[in-house]
C-alpha cells in the first residue's frame, strides 16, 4: 500500500497548482471558493455556490457490476460529467469500471473501504478505511480521490477537520437527498432531484439501486431542460478539474505502509 506520505510528496506538483487544500491552496489560488469553505466550517461542505447554474450529481456505493456500466452509458449519452464516491472495496473488484469513469471524464470521490460509520472509529481506523480506498483507486487509474463522503454522512467535525489536514480531503455533503436508498421507485426519485435542485446543488443518489439508475433518464433530462449545466464536485467547488490535475504520484508497485 502507498503511504500518503508518498502520495502526497508525489503529487506536489498537483497539490500546489490545484489548489486543493482549503488552507494552503487558498492564498495562492485565484480559484473562488464556496462560501462554507472561508466559514464556520471549512473542512465540509454541502453545496456549491448558489448561483450560475451548475450542479453535481454524485453516485455513491459503487461500483455495482451491471449498474454502474447502464449509468455511465446514460450519462455519456448526455455527455454528463457525475462524481462516483466509491466504496474501496468495490473500486478494488471492478477496476475496469473505475477506469472507464475516468476515461469517460468522472470523478472519483473517497467513500470507505467497507461502508463503516467512521464517526465511531479512532483516527487510526478512518485513516485505514481511507487510504485503502485511495490505494485501489490509484491502481485502477494512476490518480487517488481528492474529496471524502462519509457513509451516512457520519463524521464528527473534529474527524472532518483531521482528515481535511492530515489527508487534503474536504469532506463533501450534499445538499439534495432524494433519498432513493429507500427505493421509492424511479418515478418518485426523479420528481424528488427535480424539484429540489437549484443552482450549486449537490445531489446525493446511489447507483447500486436499479430504481435510481432508471430514475436518471427522467432526472438528467429534466434538470438539463431547466438549464442546469452539470459538473464534477471539484469543478462545482471552484477547484481544478480533478481529471485535469497534473498527477505525478510514485511508480511503486508494493510500498508498504
Ligand atoms: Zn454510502
Amino acid at each position: 500500500m502507498f503511504t500518503r506520505r508518498n502520495l502526497i510528496v508525489g503529487s506536489g506538483a498537483a497539490l500546489a497548482c490545484g489548489g486543493l487544500m482549503p488552507a494552503a491552496g487558498l492564498a495562492a489560488s485565484s480559484v473562488s471558493l464556496p462560501e462554507d469553505f472561508a466559514s464556520a466550517r471549512p473542512d465540509a461542505v454541502k453545496a456549491g455556490p448558489a448561483r450560475g447554474n451548475l450542479v453535481a450529481m454524485t453516485f455513491d456505493d459503487g461500483p455495482h457490476p451491471t449498474l454502474t456500466p447502464a449509468l455511465l452509458d446514460m450519462l455519456k449519452e448526455r455527455r454528463i460529467r457525475a462524481t462516483f464516491y466509491v466504496i474501496g472495496r468495490n473500486a478494488a473488484r471492478y477496476p475496469d469500471i473505475i477506469k472507464r469513469m475516468v476515461d469517460e471524464g468522472h470523478e472519483i470521490g473517497n467513500h470507505s473501504w467497507s461502508h463503516p460509520f467512521l464517526s465511531r472509529l479512532g483516527s487510526g481506523g478512518v485513516l485505514r478505511e481511507l487510504d485503502r480506498t485511495s490505494d485501489a483507486v490509484y491502481k485502477a487509474v494512476q490518480r487517488i480521490p481528492t474529496t471524502l463522503r462519509p457513509p451516512y454522512g457520519a463524521l464528527t467535525d473534529r474527524q472532518a477537520h483531521f482528515i481535511a489536514k492530515d489527508r487534503e480531503m474536504p469532506t463533501i455533503l450534499w445538499s439534495v437527498d432524494p433519498e432513493d436508498w429507500r427505493r421509492p421507485g424511479s418515478s418518485v426519485v426523479a420528481s424528488r432531484i427535480l424539484n429540489r435542485t437549484g443552482p450549486g446543488a449537490i445531489i446525493l443518489t446511489h447507483d447500486i439501486h436499479a430504481p435510481t439508475v432508471r430514475a436518471m433518464p427522467t432526472a438528467l433530462d429534466g434538470l438539463l431542460d431547466r438549464g442546469f449545466e452539470f459538473a464534477t464536485v471539484s469543478m462545482i467547488l471552484g477547484r481544478r478539474d480533478w481529471s485535469k490535475l497534473r498527477w505525478r504520484l510514485p511508480q511503486v508497485a508494493d510500498a508498504t505502509s
